[in-house]
């Protein structure tokens, strides 16, 4: 009877909570030993000008093969890494890597672009981020201004004054700022003009409704606020041509998407940039 199958449902609630509470301590647990297991994979996505039809730049994103469970993603393991502390290690070692990894392919002249590294509260709040940032480009022997930090509203708006401190000494190195995922937050508008940042990413939100006449006027708002304030702009998830004239119709001219590339290994890279970047020219 209905009694029954109440409680029932309620019998399957609690074994779907528990399962999920007991993956998120098997996760937290096996995070800790995914560094020194290297289980991190470091992914790389294009950045693509239409403007000069050339390859502008990179996101690095971080993937984590789990032994048992598989491939775990970002939007599930950052925030445990980040509620556990554990984010401040990763993103040091993230940073260096990517700092490596840009600078030999620097050397073998394959590209000389800035690639991006996403930044989580935690670590601006760790005071750590100037040293780490700083010990990557000495050891890596990288220019700063090859780098470039991925900043959401929330960092800015934890602590403005902080977070614009710690900024202008880290851009004293030459590195970028840019602000990902624009125009999901709510209340940084009243001082974006004081934030030390280069560029807005127009979150993929927009991008993918863009056939909206409201997601329209969205963009364009966020491409006027950049020229307005003389920042770059980039539309981040741009999968078809639709979007990108669109975009380009509005002033907006640097794409990031799977429409020019999915993120891929450095090894990849590599073979994209020797055959597949053609691809995107034509
Ligand atoms: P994000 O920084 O906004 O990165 C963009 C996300 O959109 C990536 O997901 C990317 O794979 C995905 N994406 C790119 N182009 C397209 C597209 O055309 N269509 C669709 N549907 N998706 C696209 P990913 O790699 O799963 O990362 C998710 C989020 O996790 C990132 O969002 C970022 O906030 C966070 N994250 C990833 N790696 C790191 C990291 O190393 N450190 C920190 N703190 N956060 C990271
Ligand atoms: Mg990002
Ligand atoms: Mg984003
Ligand atoms: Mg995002």
């Amino acid at each position: 009877n209905a009694k029954s199958a109440g409680k029932n449902r309620y019998l399957i609630f609690d074994e779907e909570m528990n399962r999920a509470q007991l993956r998120k301590l098997v996760l937290e647990k096996d995070l800790r030993k995914a560094m020194v297991h290297d289980e991190f994979k470091i992914m790389y996505q294009p950045k693509w000008d239409t403007g000069s039809n050339q390859l502008v730049g990179m996101e690095a994103l971080l993937r984590w093969h789990h032994p048992q469970l598989g491939p775990v993603s970002p939007a599930e393991f950052i925030p445990i890494a980040e509620e556990t502390g554990i984010i401040v290690p990763m993103t040091r070692w993230m940073v260096k890597e990517v700092c490596i990894q840009n600078k030999k392919w620097q050397d073998r002249n394959e590209m000389q672009v800035c690639i991006s590294v996403n930044m989580s509260v935690r670590v601006f709040e760790s005071e750590t981020l100037f040293e780490m940032v700083f010990e990557a480009l000495r050891d890596s022997g990288l220019n700063g201004t090859y780098l470039e930090l991925e900043i959401t509203e929330s960092i800015a708006m934890s602590d403005v004054q902080g977070t614009i401190e710690q900024l202008q000494t880290i851009r004293e190195l030459g590195v970028r700022v840019s602000l990902d995922d624009f125009g999901t937050g709510y209340s940084s508008l009243g001082s974006l003009d004081e934030l030390p940042v280069d560029t807005l990413k127009i979150d993929q939100i927009f991008i993918h409704k863009s056939e909206q006449i409201s997601k329209q006027a969205i963009i364009s708002n966020i491409i006027a606020i950049a020229k307005n304030l003389n920042l770059g702009v980039v539309a981040e998830g741009v999968e078809t041509s639709d979007q990108i004239e669109f975009l380009q119709s509005r002033g907006c001219h640097v794409m990031q998407g799977f429409y020019y590339g999915k993120p891929m290994s450095a090894f990849d890279v590599s073979y994209w940039l020797e055959h597949k970047q053609k691809d995107a020219l034509a």
